[in-house]
């Protein structure tokens, strides 16, 4: 049994974010969280304590494994980013011990910015996929994870056949998805719509459903990419289209960045149940354009936020949010006429962070919230000072925009302390 006690943060909808001072939470020894209430800071082995408070762990929702040491490398055109950075990056995955190592340092990094959940891309290869399981095994890591899928239109050292890519998936959902208490599910993660063939894509659907997997993609990402899309599927009409008539679309999937949607297609996503993964410190990274963050949560489309590591080059959550934030401001400086637009609120970012992103990914009755008979996915952090003498409404604003990674003292996960350090 763990005890925690600090100033809580409750992410209860996306209009209301509460801060509740002198709370005492208490973990039982299966990782559940057995008790939340208010009371006297208690005596003996307790961690927190006066002048920390207590966070849902952070989920990122979008970032790519391989990718983990190539941030931040801007100052080149998409292609020559692709070929030079990103295409090498996953190339070297072939060796399943480097894999095995990047992905220590990948969740190292991403408990010091207190992710406790992931959805993740990793390389096209099954050895280095396995690696990176087995490092979340060992890490006490929660991550929904699957082998990137691709057959054409990307470099032959990262090309693999349908038939040998869906196979070797089947085999890792076989051994990985549910593992370590439900900590692991496998994902089926073809690339993008361009970059595999209707095999590909109908065998995707058909294992993913089958096995009960979710599915990660990348949606509608930019112009040049929605053009490339009409070519190679002439009879589509648009990525969401080909992923409909393959099967795609659904509760269990998860379509990367949707900058391009229009409003016909965010009704159509929304009404599949299927969710997107917003990327904006990406976005802006690749000028791929302004998602419009409002219009996609008005029309229902259930949403998390990514990092979209190695095109973000921020792994900080809440600097992701922050994004987000502004990234709607920029539109509604900018709407034509004014008033056209909304940004969404400090309360909004904490939902996208925690409650509403575990609701996007269907763990939303297990985990984005400390509440009793959650998992206990929780941060201890140490923030500035002044701000639990704000006025409350103001506090979880004031938190958002300020907060640090190196202000995170603990992490949970599932009850167990996973880190910092
Ligand atoms: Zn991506």
């Amino acid at each position: 049994m763990e005890t925690l006690f600090g100033t809580m943060l409750t992410p209860c909808s996306p209009d209301r974010c509460d801060v509740t001072p002198d709370t005492v939470v208490r973990v039982s020894d299966d990782g559940s969280i057995a008790e939340v209430g208010k009371d006297k800071a208690p005596k003996g082995d307790v961690i927190g304590g006066e002048g920390c408070w207590l966070l849902p762990g952070f989920i990122d929702a979008h970032l790519h494994v391989p990718q983990w040491d190539c941030r931040g490398i801007d100052g080149l055109p998409l292609s020559d980013w692709l070929d030079k950075v990103i295409y090498p990056a996953e190339a070297r995955m072939a060796d399943a011990a480097f894999a095995e190592g990047l992905t220590d340092d990948l969740v190292t990094g991403l408990i010091a910015n207190g992710t406790t959940t992931i959805a993740a891309f990793s390389s096209p290869f099954a050895k280095a996929t396995d690696k990176v399981f087995s490092v979340f095994a060992k890490r006490g890591f929660r991550a929904i994870c699957g082998m990137m899928l691709n057959d054409v239109n990307c470099p032959d050292e990262l090309s693999s056949p349908a038939d040998k890519s869906l196979d070797e998936s089947r085999e890792l959902a076989n051994k990985w998805h549910g593992g370590h208490d439900g900590l692991l599910q496998y994902a089926f993660a073809p690339r993008m719509a361009t970059c595999c063939s209707e095999e590909l894509l109908r065998g995707t659907a058909a294992i993913a459903e089958m096995m009960k997997c979710h599915i990660l993609t990348h949606v509608a990402e930019s112009a040049d990419e929605e053009s490339k899309v009409r070519e190679r599927f002439p009879e589509c009409l648009d990525d969401v289209d080909v992923f409909a008539q393959m099967g795609l679309l659904g509760r269990r999937t998860l379509l990367g960045h949707g900058v391009c949607l229009t409003e016909s297609l965010r009704h159509q996503v929304a009404e599949t149940k299927t969710a997107v993964i917003h990327c904006p410190t990406a976005n802006l990274f690749l000028e791929s354009g302004l998602m419009d963050y409002v219009a996609h949560r008005n029309a229902g489309i259930p949403i998390a936020l990514g990092s979209s590591v190695a095109a973000g080059p921020e792994p900080f959550m809440p600097q992701v949010a922050v994004s987000c934030i502004q990234t709607a401001k920029a539109l509604k400086v900018h709407a034509v006429p004014r008033g056209h637009h909304l940004a969404p609120t400090p309360a909004e970012g904490w939902w996208l962070l925690t409650a509403g992103a575990a609701d996007a990914l269907d763990l939303g009755d297990r985990i984005g919230t400390i509440k009793k008979g959650y998992e206990a996915d929780i941060l201890v952090v140490r923030p500035e000072a002044w701000i639990a003498d704000l006025p409350k409404e103001q506090q979880a604003s004031a938190l958002l925009y300020t907060l640090r990674p190196e202000q995170i003292e603990q992490v949970l996960i599932a009850g167990q302390r996973v880190g910092p350090g």
